[in-house]
């Protein structure tokens, strides 16, 4: 079974590459998934961000709102840190469980998609990693159109990440996504023969 680690920063393409690589036979294992999954109320993760964040951080029905959130840990370096440190560990034992039960039921390949290429819980559990770079400007106009934000938003959220040299120096493979999705279509198919063709 091969494992590929998907990652890269908002807005290059992550997911696109991985709706792809699904498209191409591959189960998919969404970090920020898990992360919603881990930050129910009675989960493990959930008391901890409420303790440290606040009551006014839940919505009425309890849940964390994560868009609340997300204001506050994108604008506060450190509160980002704390909330990484909270939610990291559980994501990646849920990641590692997952992989296992795939293995088991002898699949031949999962993508592993994350933000965050966290230590134990993506680079340690995969094959491989392809990190998917766009220029910052491609990626602004992305986030703008899909999720609404404004101009200086979606600055902020690009800076608030590792840098392309960062994600470049985990790489194993780096996928350019500046193109069209056909050419991104194109390329990925690519890559996956080549993959398949000299497995690691
Ligand atoms: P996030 O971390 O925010 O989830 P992401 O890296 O997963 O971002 P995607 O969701 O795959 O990025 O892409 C962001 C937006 O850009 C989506 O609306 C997607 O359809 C679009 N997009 C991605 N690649 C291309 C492309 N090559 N051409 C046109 N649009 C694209």
């Amino acid at each position: 079974m091969l494992v590929i680690g998907l990652t890269g920063g908002i807005g290059s393409g992550k997911s696109t590459v991985a709706r792809i690589l699904k498209e191409n036979g591959a189960n998919l294992i969404l970090a920020d998934d898990i992360a919603k999954e881990i930050m129910q109320p009675h989960m493990p993760a959930y008391k901890k961000i409420i303790e440290h964040f606040g009551t006014n951080i839940m919505a009425e029905d309890e849940q964390i709102d994560r868009k609340k959130l997300a204001k506050i840990v994108f604008s506060d370096n450190e509160q980002l840190l704390y909330l990484n440190k909270v939610t990291h560990g559980a994501v990646a034992d849920r990641i590692s469980e997952l992989i296992s039960e795939f293995r088991k039921s002898q699949q031949n390949l999962v993508a592993v998609e994350a933000i965050v290429p966290i230590k134990h819980g993506f680079l340690d559990l995969v094959d491989t990693v392809w990190v998917v770079i766009a220029s910052e400007k491609t990626r602004i106009n992305r986030i703008m159109k899909r999720s609404g934000l404004t101009y200086e938003e979606a600055k902020k959220r690009i800076e608030s990440q590792m840098s392309d040299d960062e994600y470049k120096s985990i790489a194993d493979l780096v996928v350019y996504n500046d193109g069209t999705l056909k050419e991104l279509e194109e390329k990925v198919w690519g890559l996956l023969k080549n993959e398949e063709s000299n497995p690691s």
